[in-house]
Formats: C-alpha cells, sequence, structure tokens
C-alpha cells in the first residue's frame, strides 16, 4: 500500500494521510490553470476518494470563469438541448412538491446559465437567484430575469440573503474546500430551510457500461462521493438528511448516469458519524473501477499499437484517453504513452496549420 501526507486535506473529515490508488497526468495547453497531475487517493481517516490536486480554488474558479464552456447555448445545465432539458425538467418533477410554496427563496448555486431555475419558473416559482463563477453565466441568467450574483462557495456575494431551498446540484464534485462549502450552506439556509445535494455516485462507476477508461476521473471532478461520505458531511456539518435517492440519469439505458441524491435539513449539533466498515466501500468500488480502466485501455492501446492516431473533437472524455496512468506512486508510462506523446506532437504540428481550435489538448466537460 502505498501511503502519503497528502497535499489537499480530505474533503469529509479534514485529515491528510491517505492512500495512492492511481497517479493521473492530463494533458493541458500553455496557461492553463489547472495542475498536470494529481493522484487519486483514498482517505485513511474515513476511506472518502478525492484528486490530492495542487491546485487552490482560486486556480479553479479561474479555470472556471475562463476556460469552461458552460456559458455556450447548449452548454450543460441551459437546459437547451433535448436530453438536457428533459433532465431538469425531471429534476424539477421531484423537487416541486419538496420545495412546497411557490413564493419559496430558492438559490442555484453553480447555476450556470440557470436551466433549472426557467424550468422552476416554467411551475410557477417566483423567488429564483443564482450564483456562478462564470460572469458570462450571470449576465444570461439576469438577462432572463432571474437574480444573477457571481460567486462561488467561498465567495458568496454579500447582497445574498437567507433562502428556504437551496440547490447544490453537480456543484460539490468540483469544489476544493469542500468543508467551507458546507459552512456556506449552512449560513445561506433559512431556518426550517433545505438544501438538495446531487452529485455522481462514485461508488457506482464501476462496470457502468458505454465510457470510456478513466473517463470519470478528469481534472473537474475531484471529489468522488457515494452516498455514504455525503452523508457524512451533511452530519458533520449539522445538517440532517431527510430523503436519500440512488438515481441514473441519461437517455440511453447503457450511458445511464449513476448520481446521488440528498436532502437535508438543518440540525442545532453537528455529530460525529461513528466508524462503519461502509466507510471502506468506496475505496473499494474505485479501486475496481481503475483496474478495469486501465485494462480497457491496455486493450485499446494494443489495437492500435505502431498505427497513427488522430483523435477528432478533443474533449473531456477523449482527454481521458490521453491520460496516462502509473499506480503505487512510481511512474510507469502505459502502453498508450508513446501515442498519446505522438498526438501532442501533431497537436503542435497541427496548431501550426491553424487547424481549429477545437484540435486542442483540453477542452471542457461534457455530461
Ligand atoms: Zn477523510
Amino acid at each position: 500500500m502505498n501511503r502519503k501526507t497528502a497535499l489537499r486535506a480530505c474533503p469529509v473529515c479534514g485529515k491528510r494521510r491517505a492512500e495512492i490508488l492511481a497517479a493521473m497526468r492530463y494533458a493541458v495547453p500553455e496557461g492553463f490553470p489547472l495542475p498536470a497531475e494529481s493522484d487519486i487517493v483514498a482517505c485513511l481517516g474515513c476511506g472518502m476518494v478525492y484528486a490530492d490536486t495542487s491546485g487552490t480554488q482560486a486556480d479553479y474558479d479561474r479555470y472556471y470563469a475562463d476556460f469552461a464552456n458552460y456559458e455556450n447555448p447548449n452548454g450543460q445545465g441551459s437546459g437547451m438541448e433535448g436530453a438536457d432539458a428533459r433532465r431538469l425538467e425531471q429534476s424539477v418533477d421531484w423537487l416541486a412538491p419538496r420545495i412546497g410554496a411557490k413564493n419559496a427563496r430558492i438559490i442555484d448555486i453553480g447555476c450556470v446559465q440557470g436551466g433549472l431555475l426557467m424550468a422552476l419558473a416554467r411551475r410557477g416559482f417566483s423567488s429564483l437567484s443564482g450564483i456562478d463563477p462564470s460572469p458570462r453565466c450571470v449576465d444570461l441568467l439576469r438577462a432572463a430575469g432571474f437574480s444573477g450574483h457571481q460567486g462561488s462557495f467561498g465567495h458568496i456575494p454579500a447582497e445574498c440573503g437567507k433562502y428556504d431551498f437551496i440547490i447544490a446540484s453537480h456543484v460539490l464534485e468540483h469544489v476544493v474546500d469542500v468543508r467551507e462549502a458546507f459552512s456556506a450552506l449552512r449560513q445561506l439556509l433559512a431556518p426550517g430551510g433545505k438544501i438538495y445535494i446531487k452529485t455522481p455516485d462514485a461508488g457506482r462507476y464501476y462496470n457502468r457500461k458505454g465510457t470510456l477508461p478513466f473517463q470519470e476521473i478528469n481534472q473537474e471532478h475531484i471529489n468522488h462521493f457515494d452516498l455514504f461520505h455525503l452523508d457524512m458531511l451533511c452530519a458533520a456539518h449539522g445538517l440532517h438528511v431527510t430523503d436519500v435517492v440512488r438515481k441514473s440519469i441519461g437517455e440511453r439505458q447503457e450511458q445511464n448516469y449513476a448520481v446521488g441524491v440528498l436532502l437535508a435539513e438543518k440540525e442545532q449539533e453537528a455529530c460525529i458519524a461513528p466508524p462503519s466498515s461502509e466507510a471502506t466501500h468506496l475505496k473499494q468500488l474505485f479501486a475496481a473501477y481503475i483496474l478495469e480502466s486501465r485494462r480497457r485501455l491496455d486493450s485499446f492501446s494494443e489495437k492500435i499499437r505502431g498505427r497513427a492516431v488522430a483523435f477528432w473533437g478533443a474533449g473531456r472524455g477523449r482527454n481521458g484517453c490521453w491520460q496516462t496512468l502509473s499506480s503505487g506512486g512510481k511512474r510507469r508510462s502505459s502502453p498508450l504513452s508513446t501515442a498519446i506523446r505522438a498526438s501532442r506532437a501533431s497537436v503542435s504540428r497541427a496548431a501550426s496549420f491553424s487547424l481549429p481550435k477545437r484540435v486542442c489538448v483540453n477542452s471542457p466537460m461534457t455530461p
């Protein structure tokens, strides 16, 4: 077992002793704010799995403000595209009866262009606000008639008040300082209010069909929660979980995306969860996912060995194929690394011929 003192404290329990599950390398363009390398680790204190990134929250804020593509018209969360729109409507089907009063003060943190707020407005909810680090997303939000604030968990704008219902959907997996985020959530919550949390369920990455190897390990998703660790976080921050849902989102059965959903409300006291054997499940399932990804990547690299390879349409998933992986802290080039280096050289050559910008090594995520 390879252990280390992590650069980044565990997002759930705050400890730093961790076991290295994988060492990831990412191909990044010049001036990219996020580090090109990070270890995926399992906390020895609580079993949480996370990226031990050297990037600060300021680096990530800059990335989301300047490099991510969520402000694009068909970006995830915009509700403009068919599958995205249907996903948001389904979320509102679940949320509407749990929010209750149509005049409840609602805020969506990390709201991007406000697709979910628009879906709520169509159901008659009237007090709708959003926070996002991207100034372009905030402009779009205001243009759509909502109260938009530029900010993040670490920088909640002073004009924000208290809210009856807080939405943190697909955001906590992106946050460097998760404990600071939970303090902010508690602070924004009005008495009797509720918090809705949705994240990918890392306990179900393994054996998911129709995905690329290592697809779930990328530079945006730096916290790999399962429901156990989300519940533990809520308890540690004085939030009582009232609803827990394991669900899958996606149009096609084989590509369903496993997510965990929690609804929580404020309690008076924070409490420490008792030690549980469930804490180690995530590490075991994650290790199985890494093994499965490595086997698939090795099998793929065997097929392309000695051949010229071109990727068209570089995105998060393809970037995952360009990653090199080593295990146990000692770097070992995978069989694909030759292809990766060749691809990167090709990208440089392509750039000198002014090919489209999409021939870029690290473009932002899609769902
Ligand atoms: Zn921990």
